[in-house]
């Protein structure tokens, strides 16, 4: 089993990787993808992939950190260099976060996200909220076909939109979560070869450790939620996800070894 989407770097993870590692292992979590968000962390998150055989990475700047004070021309640079960088992300769209981030300064640094996407080649981990209509699959099909819905979290009638544009959709922890009905639809709903899981660690820690730190090994909770919406065995969920996962990130059915 894979997590997709983690962020190895914040501090509640760094602090204590190799115990989180070995906690994961234990829960059947053997690979992982430290996605970037922004230019303070991105070299701490090369790092850490290219110290740890199992982990690859994404470099990306997400939309409310449009202001970090990123170099384009260096960040194009990167991924030639470090071979475990095998996606651009997390990047898109947050309009629940306005305020924080106007739209068209989000919409300037996801063009450049996408554009640096197009320029090395690279898939395409995507933060889409609040901002989902027919400008958006456009926009994103002007620079690549290639791209995971990270955590969604919209309507079953965007899922299947996500799904007949040919992208892939990500599921996190709020797949567990009491009032999240229509996300299980959506967990039923996803074809075997379009679905992913993660966990967006530290963020968002699915029942029954809702309300703390998150963690990868916890990746496993989000599966067996999605097993029983779709009534499969867990290595089922695993076997697809993990397929899922090789044939969207090519880089790193090279750079992992598959367990
Ligand atoms: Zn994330």
């Amino acid at each position: 089993m894979i997590d997709s989407h983690c962020h190895l770097f914040y501090e509640e993870i760094f602090n204590d990787l190799d115990n989180k590692l070995n906690f994961a292992y234990s829960m059947g979590v053997t690979n992982f993808l430290t996605v970037g968000t922004d230019n303070k962390h991105m070299r701490q998150n090369i790092d850490i992939a290219n110290k740890y055989s199992n982990i690859v990475c994404s470099i990306g700047i997400h939309p409310t950190e449009y202001n970090c004070g990123y170099d384009i021309e260096e960040m194009r640079k990167l991924p030639a260099q470090h071979n475990k960088i095998v996606a651009i992300g997390e990047v898109g769209l947050d309009y629940h976060y306005i305020d924080l981030a106007p739209k068209d300064k989000q919409l300037l640094l996801f063009e450049e996200m996408l554009q640096l996407a197009k320029d090395t080649n690279l898939p395409v981990i995507l933060h889409c909220r609040e901002c989902f209509n027919d400008d958006l699959f456009k926009l994103i099909k002007k620079y690549t076909n290639n791209a995971v819905f990270h955590c969604f979290t919209d309507t079953l009638d965007n899922a299947k939109k996500v799904i007949d544009e040919g992208f892939y959709l990500s599921l996190t922890g709020i797949v567990t979560f009491k009032n999240s009905g229509e996300l299980r639809e959506v967990a039923k709903y996803v074809p075997d070869d379009r679905l992913l899981i993660e966990t967006d660690s530290p963020y968002l820690a699915p029942i029954p450790h809702r309300g703390k730190s998150n963690e990868p090994g916890f990746v496993r909770h989000v599966a067996e939620c999605i097993c029983e919406q779709r009534k499969c065995t867990l290595k089922h969920l695993s076997d697809i996800t993990d397929e899922n996962f090789y044939r969207l990130f090519p880089k790193a059915e090279i750079m992992l070894e598959r367990k």
